[in-house]
C-alpha cells in the first residue's frame, strides 16, 4: 500500500531513467504524481461497431487482429505498422507510423479497443495512430472474446474520456495513466484537510473519488465536479491564507496619525501643479484610515502617469511630522533611486531625513534616523530593524503587499502593525483582486493630470517601418526622446542572456545603419546598478536620444521629455504590460505615440493589438487580458507559484465567490488550529508557493 509521502521510486516499473525524468517534472512522490493533472481530454466514448464508422469521426471499437505487420515506406526510410482487426460485423485497417515494436504486443488473434480518428484513403477507411488497449487473446486458454462481451468496454487509454497530460521530458500520457491507476490501486483513502462541514454545505465530492475522476473520468459531468473540487481547495487554501492573515492583523494596534491639515496644505501648496480630484480624494481616504489606530490595507490603482506618488508623499509627510518612520518599496534600484530623488525635491523645504537603501548604495548613517527609507522589496526587508515604523508604501508590486508587512513585522517587540498602501498602475481584474488581497479597501485616480493629450497608438506593419523610422527621427529633431522595447523572451534559463543580445543587437542596428547620426543608450538587465543608473542618468538630462531597452523600463520610469514608444515583437506581451510601456511617453504637454511592431500574421494578435491602440481604459485592457491569456499576466515575471488549475480557475468569478463565503463561515463558526490536516496543509502549500 501507498500512502501520499510514498517514494515515487516505490511503484513498480520506475527505472533510473524515467525517475531522472520524473524529477525534472518535480515529481518526487506519490501525491506530487497524483496531482500531476491532465489539461484535457480526448473523447472516445463514441463505440461504435465498424460497419457504422463514418470517415471523420473520432470513435472507439472493438476488434480481434487478423494480420500485423511492419512495413517500411520506399520514399523515406519511415516504419509503418499496418494491421487489419474485425468485429462481428466487417474488417478495417489500422497503422501506425514509428512503433514498430507494437508487433510484439499486437499480435493476430488479440483483442483490442481501437480509438482514433477514422479517415478515408484509396483502400477505404483506416484509423491512423489509433490508441490502442488489449482486452484479451483468442490464443490464451479460457479467454474467448466475442463481440457481444468486448463492444462498449471502456478502459484506460480507450473507449471513453482520456486524460492527456502535459507530456513533457518524453513521458507519454499512457505511461502516465498506467502509473496513475496503479497508484490510485493501491492508496485507499486519501486523509481529506477539507473540513467536512464546508465540503457538504458546497456539495464538493471526496478528495479520492475527485482524483479518480479527474484522472479517469467517465463523462464529462464526472470530470467537472473533480475539477472542481480540486479548484476549490487550492483556492480555499488561499483565501484561507489571505483571510486569516487579514484577521490576524485587523485585531492588532495601529498607530493612529492624526491629520495635519496645515502641513498638507503648505505641502500641495508647494506643488509646481494642482491636485486632480481623484489625487485629493485618494490622499483624504488614506489620511483617514491612518488616523485610526486599526491598521489601513489599501489598494491605490491608477494608471501610468496619473500621479500616484504625490499621493504616497502625503501620507508619509504627515506620518513623519508626527515622528512615524515610514519605508518605501519600490521593485527595481532603478525605481527606488527615482523615487529617492523625487521625494528629496518634494520634502526639500520639510526638514525630512530620507534614506535610499539599494544593493550598492548602502546609507551612510544609521537606518533608524531616517524618517522616510526608499529601497527594493528584497533588501528593506531583510536587512532593516525600524523604531518606528507606521506606514509601508509598496509600489508596482502586484503580489501580495500583506507579505511585505508580515516581513517586516518580524520584530515581536513591536506590537503595533504599520499601515499598508499598496499602489499599482495595472487594474486588477475585480476577481483577483478579491482572491489576492481579500476584500481590501480600493483608491482609484480615475483621470490624468490636465494638459495630457491622448497618445496616439499605431500598429505598424513591417512596409511601414521605414516611415516609422522617418518619423522618430523628426520627433527627435524636435527635441523630443524615444523609447525603444525589445522583444520579450519566453522565461526560461537562458532568457536573460538571449534579452540582452537581442537589445544589444537593435542597439548595434540603430546606432549604425538607422540613426548613425543620433545618441543612442541601451538599458538591460546584466548591466550593474551603477551603470543603469548612468544609462538613466544620461536619458534624463538629453544627453541620448533613443533609448534602447529590454522590459526592464516597464514599470514607473518618468522622462516626460520621451513622445515615442516604439514597441518591438508586440505581440510577446500582454495588453496590460503594453498599456504600461505606452504609459511612459505623454507624460507631458508633447504630443506622444506608441507604435507596435508585430512579426506574427497572426488575426488573433492583430484584433488584441487592436484594442490597446483603441482603448485607454487600464480596467478595460485588464479584463481582457484575464480572458485571453489567463491570470499569469497579472504576476509579473516572477511565477505566481501557484498550481495551473488553480491558476485557470482565478478565471472563474463564480467559483471565487463560492470559495470567498466558505471561507467566511469557516473563519467565523471554526479556526484552523481545530483542523490538524488543514494546519499543516496550509503550512506546505505556503511554503509550495514561496510565500514563507
Ligand atoms: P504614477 O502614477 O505613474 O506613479 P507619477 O507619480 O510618477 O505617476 O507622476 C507622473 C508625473 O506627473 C510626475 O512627473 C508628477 O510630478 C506629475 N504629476 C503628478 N500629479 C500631477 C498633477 N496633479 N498635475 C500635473 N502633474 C502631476
Ligand atoms: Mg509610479
Amino acid at each position: 500500500m501507498f500512502d501520499l509521502g510514498s517514494p515515487i521510486e516505490a511503484l513498480a516499473g520506475i527505472g533510473e531513467k524515467v525517475l531522472e525524468k520524473l524529477r525534472k517534472l518535480k515529481i518526487k512522490n506519490a501525491r506530487d504524481l497524483l496531482f500531476y493533472l491532465p489539461f484535457r481530454y480526448e473523447d472516445f466514448s463514441n463505440i461504435k461497431n465498424i460497419i457504422d464508422l463514418v470517415a471523420g469521426e473520432k470513435a472507439t471499437v472493438a476488434a480481434k487482429i487478423l494480420n500485423i505487420s511492419n512495413k517500411r515506406t520506399w520514399k523515406r526510410k519511415m516504419i509503418i505498422t499496418e494491421a487489419l482487426l474485425e468485429d462481428a460485423t466487417t474488417p478495417v485497417r489500422a497503422v501506425w507510423f514509428h512503433q514498430p515494436y507494437l508487433t510484439q504486443t499486437l499480435t493476430k488473434g488479440v483483442w483490442v479497443n481501437i480509438s482514433g480518428k477514422v479517415s478515408l484513403d484509396k483502400m477505404g477507411l483506416v484509423f491512423s495512430n489509433p490508441a490502442f488497449e488489449i482486452l484479451g487473446s483468442e490464443n490464451e486458454k479460457g479467454l474467448t472474446f466475442q463481440e457481444g462481451q468486448t463492444l462498449g468496454k471502456v478502459g484506460l487509454h480507450t473507449g471513453g474520456l482520456v486524460a492527456i497530460y502535459p507530456e513533457t521530458q518524453g513521458l507519454t500520457s499512457r505511461w502516465l495513466r498506467l502509473k496513475i491507476k496503479a497508484l490510485l490501486d493501491n492508496i485507499g483513502d486519501i486523509a481529506d484537510f477539507l473540513p467536512d462541514f464546508i465540503a457538504k454545505d458546497f456539495e464538493l465530492i471526496e478528495l479520492t473519488r475527485a482524483l479518480r475522476q479527474i484522472h479517469f473520468p467517465k463523462n464529462n459531468a464526472e470530470s467537472q465536479e473533480a475539477k472542481k473540487r480540486l479548484a476549490f481547495q487550492d483556492i480555499f487554501l488561499l483565501q484561507l491564507y489571505v483571510q486569516s492573515e487579514k484577521q490576524k492583523i485587523k485585531s492588532r494596534p495601529a498607530a493612529g496619525v492624526p491629520i495635519d491639515v496645515e502641513l498638507i496644505k503648505k505641502f500641495t501648496g508647494s506643488l509646481p501643479f494642482r491636485l486632480t480630484d481623484s489625487q485629493k480624494i485618494a490622499s483624504w481616504q488614506i489620511l483617514k484610515d491612518m488616523e485610526k489606530p486599526s491598521p489601513m490595507n489599501r489598494l491605490l490603482v491608477g494608471d501610468v502617469g496619473s500621479g500616484k506618488t504625490v499621493v504616497a508623499a502625503i501620507a508619509a509627510l504627515n506620518a513623519a511630522r508626527h515622528g512615524h518612520q515610514i519605508a518605501f518599496l519600490a521593485p527595481t534600484e532603478i525605481l527606488a533611486f527615482q523615487h529617492y530623488k523625487t521625494a528629496s525635491q518634494l520634502f526639500a523645504n520639510f526638514n525630512l531625513k530620507i534614506g535610499l537603501l539599494t544593493a550598492s548604495q548602502k546609507p551612510k548613517s544609521n537606518l533608524a534616523g531616517f524618517d522616510i527609507l526608499i529601497g527594493t522589496h528584497a533588501l528593506i526587508q531583510k536587512s532593516v530593524r525600524f523604531s518606528n515604523l507606521a506606514l509601508v508604501v509598496v509600489d508596482e508590486q502586484h503580489r501580495f503587499g500583506v507579505d511585505q508587512r508580515a516581513a517586516l513585522l518580524k520584530d515581536p517587540k513591536h506590537s503595533a502593525v504599520p499601515h499598508l498602501l499598496s499602489m499599482s498602475a495595472t487594474p486588477i481584474p475585480r476577481t483577483l483582486a478579491l482572491t489576492l488581497y481579500g476584500d481590501l479597501d480600493l483608491s482609484l485616480l480615475k483621470e490624468m493630470p490636465r494638459g495630457r493629450k491622448k497618445i496616439i497608438t499605431k500598429v505598424v506593419a513591417p512596409t511601414n517601418r521605414e516611415k516609422a523610422y522617418q518619423f522618430i527621427e523628426n520627433q527627435v529633431r524636435l527635441g523630443r526622446q524615444i523609447f525603444v522595447i525589445c522583444p520579450l523572451i519566453e522565461e526560461s534559463e537562458a532568457a536573460l542572456m538571449s534579452e540582452v543580445k537581442n537589445a544589444t543587437a537593435e542597439y548595434e542596428k540603430l546606432s549604425k545603419n538607422i540613426f548613425p547620426h543620433l545618441k543612442i543608450g541601451l538599458l538591460h538587465g546584466r548591466l550593474k546598478p551603477p551603470e543603469k543608473a548612468e544609462v538613466m542618468r544620461k536619458f534624463k538630462s538629453k544627453k541620448t536620444d533613443i533609448l534602447v531597452s529590454t522590459s526592464v523600463v516597464e514599470v514607473g520610469i518618468d522622462v516626460p521629455n520621451a513622445s515615442v514608444m516604439m514597441i518591438e515583437g508586440a505581440d510577446r506581451f500582454g495588453l496590460s504590460q503594453l498599456h504600461q510601456f505606452r504609459g511612459r511617453v505623454g507624460r507631458a504637454e508633447h504630443q506622444s505615440y506608441c507604435f507596435l511592431f508585430t512579426e506574427s500574421p497572426a488575426q488573433a494578435t492583430a484584433a488584441r493589438l487592436k484594442i490597446l491602440a483603441e482603448s485607454e481604459d487600464g480596467f478595460r485592457l485588464a479584463e481582457k487580458d484575464l480572458e485571453l491569456r489567463g491570470p499569469g499576466q497579472f504576476f509579473g515575471r516572477e511565477q505566481s507559484g501557484l498550481p495551473d488549475l488553480a491558476m485557470s480557475s482565478l478565471k472563474d468569478t463564480k467559483l471565487i465567490a463560492e470559495v470567498q463565503q466558505a471561507v467566511k463561515i469557516f473563519l467565523e463558526k471554526d479556526k484552523i488550529e481545530n483542523h490538524e490536516l488543514l494546519k499543516d496543509r496550509l503550512g506546505e502549500f505556503k511554503r509550495e508557493i514561496h510565500w514563507e
